[in-house]
């Protein structure tokens, strides 16, 4: 398999921007930006440094449908989140289980079904792509989205969440964590989730 190493991932990414820049330059619509392009994650790996755990809160339901779209769930404004799930030495993971939930447009959360929860795997490169809706705030929570990641289904499982940035919340609430917050560009988000070893 082929296998990233942090210089050609850098060099990878390096590129992404320059593409993203030139869509910009060019007027092309964000729609089609946020169908082609891939912004750069945040953070960037470190070696040898694993995503922050986070709780994974009261609304936690297991043995979630294989889904990577949950836009037919529920109303609300088109977001997608997107990235890779790398190792410490930041090498991408193919076949990595990922679980996302999140409230609604309303701050809800479907705790009686599936509607805002589904898992997926990474594909060869080590990436997963989340197409969802954006979930709102709710009590003492500014906005995130809860996801529980493994190297493969079944495996040891880091639980966290992801922020998004500029949101007037982040400050207010106790859980949130700067080094956890997705890059955003219009509907688009991006996040590398890194395993600890
Ligand atoms: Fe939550």
């Amino acid at each position: 398999m082929f296998q990233h190493t942090p210089k050609s991932r850098r060099r990878f990414l390096s590129d992404t921007v320059a593409v993203v820049s030139g869509a910009v330059a060019t007027g092309l619509s964000l729609r089609l930006l946020a169908q082609n392009a891939r912004l750069t994650p945040t953070p960037e790996c470190k070696p040898g440094r694993a995503t922050s755990a986070q709780t994974e809160g009261p609304f936690y339901s297991p043995r979630t449908p294989p889904k990577a779209n949950f836009r037919a769930d529920a109303a609300g404004e088109p977001i997608v989140l997107e990235g890779y799930v790398l190792d410490t030495q930041c090498r991408p993971l193919a076949g990595a289980w990922l679980d996302f939930w999140h409230a609604d447009s309303a701050g809800a959360y479907d705790n009686a079904g599936f509607r805002l929860r589904g898992h997926q795997v990474t594909n060869a490169e080590g990436r997963y792509r989340l197409e969802t809706i954006l979930p709102a705030v709710y009590t003492g929570r500014t906005r995130h989205i809860h996801v529980k990641v493994s190297a493969k289904e079944g495996g040891r499982i880091l639980t966290t969440q992801t922020y998004f940035p500029g949101e007037p919340g982040n400050a207010r609430d106790g859980l949130y964590r700067p080094e956890l917050v997705a890059r955003k560009s219009g509907a688009l988000l991006a996040f590398d989730f890194v395993l600890p070893a």
